[in-house]
């Protein structure tokens, strides 16, 4: 692989959909969906993709990277297009593959409003989920294919799909595939493939490991990155409040709802049991809340998720789990109802907020002895985040129909739940359950290095040996400082360090 590189514009230039010279039905689709400006992303990768050229990208969720690659692809493939019903008059393509059901799910839905004014057709398939529409779906045609890997190659181990007419590969989040030990369905579906084809790759770094897949999977292929932005992006606005004892917590989350007018929140909790307990507190304190953590099935999770996308929902009561790689678009805020463990994840958190140049807000909550994990966090994004008071909280509070003590005995009651097995642990992928494993094909948790650290939204880039020691240090410093589960957290973490942009640019106006 000899890659020419492009860095892609870091500042977004004037330029409108317009100018790619894309086919109406796409451009039309475009304009519904509210874009106005192309992301850096998409203004490096969208000529590239058209041109027919292999493309590997250093980009991630949230920069747009999908219509980067979706809006090339399907012009490309309009000239083939063809309105008849006969399935067979709909081969597959163009085939994206993604790691995780959430992210396969999240392009499909993107895709298929792509492509809605054209005849082109859309599918998704991926695990933890019935099969049977899946097969259904397939025997229609489509000429654009969205799976998880190991998925895909059960529907071809069924011969419910064929993919000797691909012309497109795409590859999502490749170093986050090879982190969940993709790396040999991979290889089994490239044998599946026709040699002659595009390949696009994108990838939050450029590992060797990366590289190597680079090597196998792409030929002559034009580099793109997207410039570095700050640690957490500008158009978040942050705000740490200090509450004088946790189990003024639940009152602080709806009292900054309310008081903000919110529309919508992500709440993080930092605990399964702590996000299920805060989610049913806040419904009892009239708010439409719910929960989402690894715990719960695929299937509600994803009728919550879609319920909160819908709007439908007001408060996402969320783990670090449940929560990575959603796009909610135009989501107004995040909540730290804990103060996660590592640093990286409030990066993370806040970075669910802001969106596509959007502006956010991300409000944290802090209580006595957490000074050790706000230190960090602004060790990491750079900057001072000065809590403050939180004005006009109640001093008590009761939950309704809790005639009896009152708060002290709730909070009794908490305190006990508290204290059962496992509960109050941070979630974290080793205490999984199947439901909530990536794929079918799952392996053994020494073959997922770093999937526990979310390694691919704190690494777009590789890090100078500086940095990475600077990290080390920090992190030596945090399992020393943090006890039980919370340093077990950090330790497990390989070579995490300073965040880049979660977003590939700030659209303008
Ligand atoms: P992605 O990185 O593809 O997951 O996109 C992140 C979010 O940005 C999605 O909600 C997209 O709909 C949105 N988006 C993508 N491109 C643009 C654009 N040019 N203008 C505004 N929003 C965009």
């Amino acid at each position: 692989m000899t890659p020419d590189t492009t860095t892609a514009v870091a500042e977004p230039v004037e330029m409108t959909f317009s100018d790619f010279s894309l086919a109406e039905p796409i451009q039309r689709a475009v304009a519904q969906m509210g874009y106005r400006t192309p992301t850096p992303v998409q203004l490096a990768a969208i000529p590239v993709v058209m041109s027919g050229r292999d493309v590997m990208a250093a980009a991630q969720t949230g920069t747009g990277k999908t219509a980067g690659f979706a809006l090339p692809i399907l012009q490309r493939l309009l000239p083939l297009a063809s309105s008849s019903p006969s399935p067979a008059r709909h081969p597959v393509r163009a085939l994206v593959l993604a790691p995780t059901r959430e992210l396969a799910d999240q392009i499909f839905v993107n895709f298929r409003e792509y492509a809605q004014f054209t005849p082109l057709r859309v599918a998704c398939v991926y695990g933890g989920v019935d099969i049977q529409p899946q097969i259904a779906q397939l025997r229609m045609g489509c000429e654009v294919l969205i799976a998880t890997p190991g998925r895909l190659l059960d529907h071809v181990g069924q011969k419910n799909v064929n993919l000797s007419q691909v012309q497109i590969i795409v590859l999502d989040e490749a170093d986050r595939m090879l982190d969940m030990g993709f790396m040999p369905d991979l290889q089994r579906i490239m044998m599946l493939l026709p040699p002659v084809r595009q390949s696009l790759m994108f990838s939050a770094t450029f590992s060797e490991e990366i590289k190597k897949l680079g090597n196998t999977f792409l030929k002559m292929p034009q580099l793109i990155e997207v410039a570095r932005r700050n640690a957490t992006a500008d158009n978040v606005t942050q705000q740490m409040f200090l509450v004088g004892r946790s189990d003024e917590k639940r009152a602080a989350v709806a009292h900054l709802v309310r008081t903000r007018d919110l529309k919508q929140a992500i709440v993080f909790s930092n605990t399964k049991i702590g996000c299920g307990r805060l989610a049913r507190e806040l419904k009892a304190d009239g708010l439409n809340a719910e929960a989402i953590h690894g715990d719960k099935s695929q299937q509600d999770r994803q009728k919550t998720l879609d319920a909160f996308k819908a709007g439908e929902i007001t408060v996402l009561v969320a783990t670090d789990v449940a929560a990575r790689g959603l796009d909610i678009a135009e989501l107004p805020a995040v909540i730290n109802y804990d103060l996660p463990y590592s640093p990286e994840d409030y990066v993370h958190r806040i970075g669910r907020t802001g969106r596509a140049g959007a502006s956010g807000l991300a409000l944290s909550l802090m209580v006595p002895g957490d000074e050790r994990l706000l230190e960090q966090i602004e060790k990491l994004i750079g900057r001072k985040l000065s809590p403050e008071a939180l004005e006009g909280l109640p001093v008590r509070s009761r939950v309704p129909g809790d005639h009896s003590t009152g708060f002290t005995e709730t909070r009794q009651r908490s305190a006990r739940a508290d204290r059962s097995e496992h509960s109050e642990r941070p979630e974290r992928p080793a205490r999984r359950t199947q439901a909530d494993r990536p794929e079918s094909n799952y392996r053994s948790r020494a073959q997922l290095p770093g999937w526990s650290s979310d390694r691919f939204f704190y690494q777009p880039y590789e890090p100078s040996a500086a940095a990475v020691a600077a990290e080390a240090a920090s992190v030596a410093a945090a399992q020393g400082a943090a006890a039980g589960p919370a340093s077990r957290g950090v330790g497990g973490r390989r070579g995490s360090r300073s965040v880049a942009a979660l977003l590939g640019g700030k659209l303008p106006g």
